[in-house]
């Protein structure tokens, strides 16, 4: 590479301009807003960790541990991994800074980056946004509802169309192994048909056939696999059954769909996924589920939690028309280098003393160079000072929308704008 050549973004990750951003912060606005009226906080963890907090967290069978992590050793010899998921982060948060203990109760939530190393598509990155929840310390169905009503009416609120929840229950781990048993029993006999990870997966992990994209896996799964939901104890059916009477209650549609398990390890009874046929082949909104386990495991005490995590780019897509515009309210145009002084004094006078957002003339243009960008930055007014206004002490404020123009005196421009 020569000196001059230019740089370019790394294959994957994505720049967010300022027109994107403005679009990014009203729906940000509008999903924090959203968590907090569910009495949740938010939680911001470090963007990389120990990578054994995800090996022993997610399970290193995982797409995302065996494939997908960015993974290096520092100068100091410290295995490390930029954080491809947040659950894992969140629960080694909780546990460290004893949050369980504080509070019987923990409902927070998160907005932020994730890396993972995957095949960049449309709706598939290497750095991406997630948002989402974790809810800690409630075993009953009714924190299953809450998790799954949150995500539901985010996406009710922002009017998205053919919303499916797809809703399965993995079982605790009391169910696990005899079904895995039985998986691998009807399964053995059909290995040679299946692809070289699920044969892996098979004998290691078996609950992971099923994250397989592999068609021709998958239809052997619709022939020969019994499904884990079908096998569960009296309480995990119970529970699961509960979880969709108060969806039922909420009016919130779903489907049962026996083959999700999702992606990582750490889940337990309830999975559930939200998509949106407007996506395309990358349809999945949002994924979550109960994860029991996943407290103690990491060396906690046992507490159970349930949450989900949306994909932030996902949402952006499905709202590609949203039409939102920074529209600065004042533009002043200053005119002549004698008022710049009077200019910016003016102007943080309005900043400080009113609500309105002012942007003043930079670049020393002439009358109608400065209207022309007042124009495009679609601001409601403009305010002219020149060094007549300076002289008569009297400024014209220009109402853009009607083109109606007033003069008001320099003095009671700050308070003319006190609407
Ligand atoms: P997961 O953490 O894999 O359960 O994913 C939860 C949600 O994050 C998915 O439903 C997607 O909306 C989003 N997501 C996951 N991986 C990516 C990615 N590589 N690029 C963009 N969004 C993603």
């Amino acid at each position: 590479m020569t000196s001059k050549s230019r740089i370019q973004n790394i294959k994957g990750t994505h720049d967010l301009l300022p027109v994107d951003t403005v679009k990014w912060q009203f729906v940000e606005k509008i999903i924090h807003k959203k968590f907090q009226q569910y009495g949740y906080s938010e939680i911001r963890t470090p963007a990389f960790e120990h990578s054994d907090l995800f090996i022993r967290g997610i399970g290193d069978d995982t797409d995302v541990v065996s494939k997908e992590m960015y993974r290096w050793t520092d100068q100091g010899g410290n295995d490390l991994t930029l954080k491809p998921e947040l659950t894992a982060p969140v629960v080694r948060a909780y546990i460290q800074h004893q949050l369980g203990r504080k509070s019987a109760i923990n409902r927070i939530y998160y907005m932020d980056s994730l890396f993972r190393r995957e095949r960049p598509q449309k709706g598939r990155q290497r750095q991406f946004n997630q948002f989402g929840i974790e809810a800690f310390g409630s075993p009953y169905p009714e924190m299953d509802a809450e998790v799954i009503s949150i995500a539901y009416s985010i996406y009710e609120q922002f009017d998205i169309k053919n919303l499916a929840v797809r809703i399965n229950s993995i079982g605790g781990t009391e169910i696990r192994s005899p079904y895995l048993k039985l998986l691998r029993d009807k399964l053995i006999p059909v290995s040679k048909e299946l692809c070289k990870t699920c044969n892996r997966r098979l004998g290691k992990n078996a609950l992971r056939l099923f994250d397989c994209k592999n068609p021709n896996c998958q239809s052997i799964l619709d022939e020969h696999a019994p499904f884990i939901s079908d096998h569960l104890d009296e309480d995990d059916l119970a529970h699961f059954n509960s979880v969709l009477s108060f969806l039922d209650t909420l009016e919130i549609p779903y489907i049962h769909d026996k083959k999700l398990v999702r992606g990582l390890d750490y889940y337990t009874h309830t999975t559930f996924e939200i998509t949106s046929s407007s996506l395309g082949s990358q349809d999945a909104l949002c994924g979550g589920g109960r994860y029991n386990g996943l407290v103690e495991q990491l060396g906690g005490d046992a507490t159970p939690a349930i949450g989900f995590a949306a994909g932030t780019e996902r949402l952006m897509l499905v709202l590609e028309n949203l039409e939102i515009e920074d529209k600065p309210d004042i533009y002043l145009v200053l005119l002549g280098e004698n008022v710049i002084s009077t200019g910016i004094k003016l102007a943080d006078k309005i900043r400080k003393e009113t609500r309105k957002s002012v942007i003043l003339e930079p670049s020393r243009r002439g009358m109608k160079g400065q209207m022309k960008e007042a124009n495009r930055k679609k601001v409601k007014w403009a305010i002219l000072l020149g060094e007549n206004e300076m002289e008569s002490g009297i400024v014209q404020v220009k109402d853009m929308i009607t083109g109606e123009q007033k003069d008001v005196p320099l003095d009671k421009v700050v308070s003319y704008f006190q609407l």
